[in-house]
């Protein structure tokens, strides 16, 4: 193998120049382009919107350092893509369905404390990415939580239970979240998988609504903001 031809290959100090300005000219592009996409900035994107992106993005890549690639070619894809954009997302304004089948809906993930298992069984989300961003919120336990959504761009909005309407609820820090290793029955006990908070007589009960059996203490703490 050609290990100088492999980084090389023909590359002149003309072609480097080149690249250069096409390099300049197709970034400034993108960020003429991605202004005209209409969104303000980007935190999470939709499946949609990282379709948008990564065509753009393919778009403006070969033409960077590709030498028989003309850049007004790229520049006609570019135009397609944004109004194509521009045309599903006024669709999606106009037509609920449309919207939904583009972009999704948000997804109940807790209610009343206790997480939604239907669609956690169906894989729709993973249990441990989710606990993840409720300690980021910092929600200490689901007992706080009265509504979680997860929304289509993929954040989490959260409605806290009132100060004096927390329940005794599953803990989602490490060191409370931990399967209990001895028994008292004045005691509340979660459900590591479902949330389901209660007394038991024994720690080898099973719950009723996921049929787990690992329990953690459960924690009263009311949320802070
Ligand atoms: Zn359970």
């Amino acid at each position: 193998m050609d290990l100088m031809g492999v980084f090389l290959h023909d590359t002149t100090w003309t072609l480097v120049l080149e690249i250069i300005i096409r390099c300049c000219v197709m970034f400034l592009l993108i960020l003429v382009f991605l202004k005209l996409s209409g969104k303000r900035g980007i935190r999470q994107l939709s499946i949609f919107e990282v379709a948008i992106i990564l065509s753009l993005g393919s778009a403006a890549g070969d033409p960077m350092f590709i030498d028989d690639a003309p850049i007004v070619q790229a520049f006609v894809v570019m135009c397609t893509i944004i109004i194509l954009y521009r045309f599903v997302t006024w669709t999606m304004m106009k037509s609920k369905k449309v919207e939904i089948l583009l972009e999704g809906k948000p997804l109940c993930i807790v209610e009343d404390g206790l997480l939604v298992i239907q669609d956690m069984q169906k894989e729709k989300y993973s249990h441990d990415e989710f606990f993840a961003e409720m300690r980021q919120k910092s929600v200490e336990h689901l007992g706080q939580v009265k509504v979680a959504l997860l929304e289509t761009d993929g954040c989490l909005s959260i409605l806290f239970y009132a100060k004096e309407d927390t329940k005794w609820g599953l803990p989602l820090f490490p060191q409370h979240y931990k399967k209990a290793d001895n028994i008292n029955t004045q005691r509340y006990y979660s459900c590591m998988y479902c949330g389901l908070t209660q007394h038991l007589l024994h720690l080898e009960q099973e719950c009723t609504r996921c049929n787990s059996k690992d329990w953690a203490e459960s924690l009263l703490t009311p949320h802070i903001s």
